[in-house]
């Protein structure tokens, strides 16, 4: 094993770099919405990997979603080439954090380091993983540098928000046809492989009245209340049923491992004054209620049976109902999708979590979706999975935080795949 033991030990003596790295990251606020700062996490990461002889590429998102003169979608892609032909394998992190919210002790774009974990905003989603990427392949180019094929890492935008400025993009242009290895260092722990996550369909449900005088609310028909009919049956009949679905996807937490649907907004009737109105509201029956829906499915469900549902849902309460009139609009949708067991990638990382780690990989699959959508389906990869450092519950918290020794763990995973995938078996010393 002495092959993977200088390999590993050489990162470990990257322990200051990659702390370092993680704080810098954290501290260029790359808030999404609105996109804060992506040509300056893009120039900070070509800086250093210039240096180590990568060749980068800065890539816009024009016309994306959100891609605007004053907030321009900037993507960076490098690449380091090997010595001869063989497999590319392609590190993939955004570089977007969401926004920071309340309950936080210290500074979330500080970086601070305190008992072996770096604080801030972005963290753990995703920018420990990132810099854990960067050190693994830093420190396998200087063991290897005679290596076969090609690494990329790349540097995303807009994941936070469908990545549509971001993967979806350089999907689109071509990046991935010569890739044929993907890691995506999302934190979903130094142990556990990721294969996919779960399809969404999100829709909007309104329903329509007629506006009257509020005293006399029998002159009119109330949009609310026939939204409350619409949500009475969801309580009835749908929750119950959506708890019933289970999944061979092994989905973690294990509440995700059923269908689920969020209420994710309701309104109706008058639309909120403004902060500094001080009068009263007018006396109106609403004649309007709109309700958005976050449906997640599972891969033994489909999109057109999802949305049959809810029409069935919405159909019963049109049948018990006077007068009730609803449309009912898809906003967004994502299959899901989940890579094989043993898909090279898969395997590769599996082994690596053996020798690294001395335990077996756990199979996970995310309850939300992450861009292996855009990888899977414009770029169409299938061999991609997410393998990264830090703890999904504290992705997008207060006090969010990736620990050192955890990025260190999966940065030595991540080297001894690329010995797996781009060494020839005799470059590699065999164990003593
Ligand atoms: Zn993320």
């Amino acid at each position: 094993m002495t092959e993977h033991l200088s390999l590993t030990g050489r990162i470990d003596g990257k322990r200051d770099d990659l702390i370092a790295l993680t704080q810098e990251l954290v501290r260029i606020p790359t808030l999404n919405p609105p996109g804060d700062n992506y040509r300056e996490v893009c120039e900070y990461l070509r800086a250093r990997l210039e240096a180590r002889g990568f060749s980068c590429e800065l890539i816009r998102a024009h016309g994306t979603p959100g891609d605007s003169e004053k907030y321009p979608r900037w993507n960076i892609v490098a690449r380091y080439e090997g010595k001869r032909a063989g497999d590319c394998v392609h590190f993939n992190s955004h570089t977007d954090v969401v926004e920071v919210g309340a309950g936080w002790t210290t500074d979330p774009f500080g970086g601070e380091l305190k008992d072996g974990k770096i604080y801030g905003r972005g963290t753990c989603d995703m920018k420990g993983g990132l810099a854990a990427s960067i050190i693994a392949v830093e420190a396998f180019i200087e063991q290897h540098p005679d290596f076969a094929g090609a690494i990329e890492i790349s540097g995303t935008a807009d994941e936070e928000t469908g990545g549509y400025g971001g993967v979806a993009y350089l999907a689109e242009q071509g990046l991935y046809k010569n890739v044929q290895h993907v890691i995506i260092p999302e934190p979903l722990q130094k142990d556990r492989i990721c294969l996919g996550h779960r399809g969404v369909w999100w829709a909007e449900i309104e329903t329509h009245g007629e506006i009257a005088h509020g005293s006399m609310p029998f002159l009119g028909d109330c949009a609310v209340r026939h939204m409350g009919a619409v949500l009475h049956e969801m309580e009835e009949s749908l929750f119950p049923a959506l708890a019933q679905k289970t999944t061979s996807m092994p989905v973690v937490p294990l509440g995700a491992r059923s269908s689920t649907m969020n209420i994710n907004s309701l309104h109706g009737g008058q639309s909120e004054p403004e902060a500094d109105f001080t009068g009263l509201p007018s006396a109106c029956v609403p004649d309007y209620a709109k309700m958005i829906i976050d449906r997640r499915y599972l891969m033994e469900e489909n999109k057109a049976e999802v949305e049959d549902e809810i029409r069935a849902v919405l159909e019963k309460v049109a049948g018990a109902r006077e007068n009730f009139r609803y449309e009912l609009n898809e906003i967004w949708s994502v299959e899901p999708t989940m890579a094989s067991k043993d898909a090279p990638v898969v395997t590769s990382v599996a082994k690596a979590i053996g020798d690294v780690l001395g335990k077996e990989a756990e199979y996970v699959v995310s309850p939300g979706t992450y861009d292996q959508k855009h990888i899977d389906r414009i770029g169409k990869l299938k061999n991609c999975i997410a393998y990264g450092p830090g703890l999904l519950e504290l992705a997008h918290k207060p006090d969010e935080y990736v620990g050192v020794d955890d990025m260190l763990d999966s940065a030595k995973v991540m080297a001894l795949v690329l010995v797996d995938l781009l060494l020839d078996p005799e470059q590699v010393t065999p164990a003593q």
